[in-house]
């Protein structure tokens, strides 16, 4: 971000279950920074998981940001609103040549599992079946996922505004990513820089499980021609097992906390210690 430019942070949660613990420490984090910049924090619902988007998590999220005391600037983006932005990004990197059509099945791309130890929901490096050997424009074909060609052996490299320098092997730590679905939606990643880029965000927020996401969406914002964003990844919560926090710990949503009768304070007093 230069000198000049003034400061514009995102909330981005996914409305798939209710916020946790984590969450509210992430996002926390984003507020707090974007009122150290005296800067402007928007808020984006990304809903564009059709199956496991529902509006009464939405609804539970406002009224839990409001609860903890997180501002942000209306209006809220959502993304199932945006998808000719999507489109027309999409079709800029199919005439670029950064695409291709992957016929692979749900079973495919099972066999290709991430290993056992790793504690993260990232999607496994594709095997490049389906990748020609040649980067070409392709058509756009109804019903397929398409993928980005990641140049392979490249190292990506960024600086974290938390965890410092960071590096990964385009071809080895992650590949071939998807950037459209075939039920005729964008994936995340695409999502995500679209969005980044046109609500003028200069540092994005969020947690250290989407560090890999981070090299794939500087290598999307290359492709398109995007303006860069700085990344602040903050360290994942875990429980008193070691396991990440995710929607499926209940019992740390915001929503129990605070049935429980815990207060604002007391919850941010259980991430800051
Ligand atoms: N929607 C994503 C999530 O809830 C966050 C994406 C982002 O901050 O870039 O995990």
């Amino acid at each position: 971000m230069s000198s000049s430019q003034k400061y514009v942070g995102r909330l981005a949660p996914s409305p798939t279950g209710l916020l946790h613990l984590g969450h509210a420490a992430t996002f926390w984090i984003a507020h707090q920074r974007a009122k150290a910049h005296h800067g402007t924090l928007l808020l984006r619902n990304e809903d564009l998981d059709p199956q496991r988007s529902k509006q009464e998590f939405v609804d539970a999220m406002l009224e839990d940001l409001a609860w903890l005391g997180i501002e942000w600037r209306p209006p809220m983006a959502v993304q199932s609103a945006r998808l000719a932005l999507y489109r027309e990004a999409f079709d800029r990197l199919l005439a670029g040549g950064f695409v291709y059509p992957c016929s692979c099945s749900r079973r495919d791309l099972a066999q290709m599992v991430a290993a056992p130890h790793e504690d993260t929901d990232d999607e496994p490096v594709y095997s490049g079946k389906c990748r020609p050997t040649t980067s070409v424009a392709h058509a756009f074909e109804e019903g397929m996922n398409y993928r980005f060609r990641v140049p392979d052996s490249e190292a990506i490299r960024f600086t974290d505004g938390n965890m410092g320098e960071q590096c990964f092997t385009a071809g080895i730590d992650f590949g071939d990513f998807l950037v459209w679905r075939k039920d005729g939606l964008p994936s995340y990643q695409l999502a995500c820089v679209v969005d980044d880029a046109a609500m003028r965000i200069t540092e994005a927020v969020r947690g250290a499980d989407l560090l890999k996401s981070t090299a794939r969406q500087l290598l999307l914002q290359c492709a398109l021609s995007l303006p860069s964003v700085a990344y602040f990844h903050t360290q994942l919560l875990r429980d008193e097992h070691g396991v990440r926090l995710a929607k499926r710990h209940d019992a740390l949503a915001i929503r129990t906390l605070r049935e429980r009768g815990m207060t604002p304070a007391q919850v941010m007093a259980m991430f800051a210690t």
